[in-house]
């Protein structure tokens, strides 16, 4: 598939982040001398573009490459290859110290939030130690800011004091957003911040996240598997299958004609709230293949309800078939 142009009208100076063919391999060591013997292909030349002030919502099964993309562009996983621009400067060749100021910009919200908070520093410590590592403000400033964040994401600034075994779900995934939020960041990587709250507790979850980027101009790489937050949630929307992405568009069209037979799939498990409107369920045979050996041609023509002969040899081009509607493959 070739992804290098996903968005070929796109310059570099309309972006805040550019990706371009990010590979992420995992080595797989066995043998007595723990040989490299092969690799986890889980990210395998993926390209996308990401406008200051959008939400581009990454979406896929379990094992399709999103968090390992998301943490790669962040270079919290080192990437195998490729770039990443942002704010027009490939991060990859960025040495430490380079690399150190541009992590103030770029910051993550986890997907557990009890598991992402040392279970030993005060809620206050916790939202305060980027500030301390980055060595902004007096101390008295930074104490501030504590309590002004903590006041943004809903909570009263006498938590500070508290632990985070102290609170509910709902409210320690607000203390991480507070933490990501400390050193004023243009780019938040949220990997599934909210998969692990329940169901009513998600949407106000996903409320302060919007009225956050209202308030603070943020951009979201947001990644999650369920459907209906994605689309709650993004302006854009790409799909992952298998380490590469197959379909991007604005989340209204590509949730109303999705082109590639895998999103098809994945989307027609979407419950339709009007029952005059039937959808037909598709249902996809055989499971996921390995990431280690990846189908040859198309990834998806294992298990393409439309696949054709080509589909097997030929790898397809990523193509822009509607006006800012990319997909890859052959017949669509
Ligand atoms: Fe299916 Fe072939 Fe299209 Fe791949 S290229 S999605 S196998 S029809």
């Amino acid at each position: 598939m070739s992804m290098a142009e996903p968005e070929a009208a796109a310059k570099d100076s309309e972006t805040l982040l550019s990706v371009r063919n990010l590979k992420k391999y995992f080595p797989i060591s066995g043998g007595i001398f723990s040989r490299v013997v092969g690799h986890v292909k889980a990210v395998d030349g993926v390209s996308f573009d990401i406008y200051p002030g959008e939400t581009l919502g990454l979406v896929g099964e379990s094992g399709c490459g999103k968090t390992t993309t998301g943490r790669s562009v962040l270079r919290l996983l080192e990437p195998t290859s490729g770039s990443v621009r942002f704010e027009g400067r490939d991060i990859l060749r960025l040495g430490h110290r380079e690399m150190r100021s541009v992590r103030r910009q770029m910051q993550i919200i986890f997907q557990d939030p009890f598991g992402s908070l040392n279970p030993r520093m005060s809620v206050g410590q916790i939202i305060q130690e980027p500030l301390d590592v980055h060595k902004v403000g007096t101390p008295k400033e930074r104490e501030e800011r504590v309590k002004y964040l903590l006041d943004v994401v809903g909570l009263s600034s006498s938590h500070r004091r508290r632990f985070p075994h102290e609170f509910s779900g709902g409210q320690r995934q607000r203390i991480g957003i507070a933490r990501a939020l400390s050193l004023n960041p243009k780019l938040i990587v949220a990997d599934e911040p909210v998969s692990a709250l329940d169901v009513s507790i998600q949407s106000q979850v996903l409320n302060l996240l919007e009225d956050l980027q209202n308030e603070f101009g943020l951009t979201y790489l947001f990644i999650a598997h369920g459907l209906n937050v994605i689309r709650h949630i993004s302006d854009r929307v790409g799909v992952m299958y298998l380490g590469v992405m197959v379909e991007m568009a604005h989340a209204t069209e590509i949730y109303q004609g999705p082109l590639h037979p895998y999103t098809e799939a994945l989307f027609s498990a979407i419950p339709v709230p009007n029952p005059t409107l039937r959808r037909e369920r598709i249902i996809l045979q055989g499971d996921v293949p390995s990431p280690v050996n990846p189908p040859s041609g198309c990834r998806f023509h294992t298990r393409c309800p439309i696949a054709q002969d080509t589909c097997g040899v030929q790898v397809p081009e990523w193509k822009e078939s509607k006006p800012g509607h990319w997909v890859a493959c052959h017949f669509r």
